[in-house]
Parts: structure tokens; sequence; C-alpha cells
């Protein structure tokens, strides 16, 4: 990526933290693992490791990917702040205040959308405008980006938060705390383990449990379809990487639920190519951060 200017970037996760100076994912110069405290001890590490590239190296931009649900509405008083997380501890949390003081330019979005650029610019989406990002780990996150940017008005989107028709016959009320039954409650590793008592990872592909999750995931595909006109949906993260299988399936629910409506029909011979894995791994995390400050430099 010669020509891209010297950036840094901050994922900021549940468990642990990646620190991150690059310029694209062929140049990356420092990467720097902290584990997840509590705020105060979290951030500090967070910053000294800032302060000391941005005093040995200089660095043009900063880019923050965090876990949210994020205020990202610039005229909101709680802008940068996560806002009521179940993570304890975190919530009215500013993620801003230190960042303010490198005084560089500096994007903030959430870990998921910033893993959607990455795959954009340099994965799994690149070349096209207009995609989703869908990450099936402990919760489900989507990544809409629409003429390359991503999708923002009442705070960012929460599409793993959809309510769908049910299974027929699938009664188990689901394990999101809002919502019971939305996707991430019926198709999230937290959901998976809530119903089965095991980890996903650990179930063998034929476990029943796998019907429903790809039926609620093929649900929340055919919305996106229809919603954001995505040239192409991508679907990764712990649990999907976990059962290579369940991809296929997401893709035949897809196509027989959109039943070959309008622009929709083209699909039908193209799933594999529609409906793809992420190509970027657990690096499309700390490489979001790097594209988001690279919208800022
Ligand atoms: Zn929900």
């Amino acid at each position: 990526m010669t020509g891209s200017p010297l950036v840094a970037g901050v994922e900021l996760g549940g468990t642990k933290c990646i620190c991150i100076l690059a310029t694209g994912p062929d140049d990356i110069r420092d990467e720097i693992r902290i584990e997840t405290r509590d705020p105060a001890a979290t951030l500090d590490a967070i910053h000294d490791t800032l302060a000391s590239w941005k005093l040995r190296h200089g660095f043009a931009a900063l880019g923050i990917g965090s876990f949210g649900p994020l205020d990202l509405d610039p005229a909101s008083p709680a802008f940068g702040t996560i806002v009521a997380t179940p993570k304890p501890g975190w919530s009215g949390t500013d993620l801003l205040a230190r960042a303010r003081t490198l005084d560089v330019p500096f994007v903030l979005d959430t870990d998921v959308n910033g893993a959607a650029l990455a795959e954009g610019r340099w994965g799994g989406a690149k070349g096209l405008a207009s995609y989703a990002y869908v990450t099936v780990g402990t919760g489900i996150g989507v990544g809409a980006i629409i003429q390359n940017r991503p999708i923002s008005g009442l705070g960012h989107v929460e599409a793993g938060h959809l309510r769908i028709p049910r299974l027929p016959g699938d009664t188990w009320p689901g394990s999101c705390p809002f919502h019971g039954d939305c996707v991430e409650g019926l198709a999230s590793g937290t959901a998976i383990e809530a119903c089965t008592g095991k980890r996903g990872g650990t179930l063998t592909a034929d476990d029943p449990v796998w019907a429903g999750v790809a039926h609620a995931l093929g649900a929340l595909l055919h919305s996106l379809v229809l919603t954001v006109a995505p040239q192409r949906i991508l679907v990764g993260g712990g649990v999907a990487t976990s059962q290579p299988q369940l991809l296929a399936d997401i893709r035949t629910r897809l196509a027989k639920s959109l039943g070959g409506y309008g622009a929709t029909a083209a699909l039908m011979d193209m799933m594999d190519s529609y409906v793809a894995p992420p190509q970027l791994g657990p690096q499309a995390g700390p490489l979001g951060a790097i594209a988001l400050a690279q919208r800022a430099a």
C-alpha cells in the first residue's frame, strides 16, 4: 500500500485490545496486545503505547474500533462513550478523552464497522462499494457499508438484533436479554451454549441446533439483501468458522427465502461468491482500526 500514511489503530475488545501502527496489512510496524481490565487501567495502557509511538515515529491519524454499543452522534453530549453495555464498569466510559490529547485526527466506530471497512479495502469485499459483514461469535455484529461508508444515524446498525420468523416447531425462547428470540438470541455463540449447554465449537456438524442457527442467519441475510442491497455479504466470526458447513446451509436457506424476487434473481447462480467468508481472519479487527484511521488522515 505505497502512498498510504502511517497511522495508529486500536481495536478495543471485551477481553483484549490491540494497538497497531501500520500503513496497511503489508507494512505493520508494531502491534501490541493489552488485556482488557477496568476502563481506566486499560485506556491508560493504550494511551501510553500511542503516546510513545507518537513520540518515536509520529503518525498521521488514529482509528478506534470498539465493542459497543457506542454513542457516535457528534452532536450528542455523550459522543464517544460506550452506552449501557452489559460489560461491568464500562457503561458511560469516554473513549475519546485521551485520544484528544494526542493532537491527531481520529475516527471512532464500532469494531465490526472497522472490520467491514478493512475487508472492503484489503479482504473479501475488495473493490466493492456496498456490502455487509456479519460476524457470528459471542454476539452477532453487522457492519453495513453503503457507497464506502458505514451506515449511521440513530446510533449504528444493530442488525444482529433483528426479529425474524421462527423455524416452525422451534419454541426455544432465545437468549437475548432485550429481545429473547432475536437473531443474536437464537444464533450467537451465547445462544448456542444456552440452548445446548455446550460451546458451538464442540458440537458436531449434524447437531440439530445448527438448523435453527442457519435458519436465523438466513433470515438475517434475507433482510440485509432487501434493505442494504449489498453487492456481497461476508459471514465470519468464531461460530461460523468453527462450522464450515453452516455457510452452505445459510446460502441454501437464503436462496429459498428470497424466492428469486426482483434483482435477487441474479443471485441464485452465484450464491457461493455472494455469501462468502471474510479473508482477513483475526487481523480484520486491528486492520479495521487502521482503515478507520486512514479515513481520518
Ligand atoms: Zn436482541
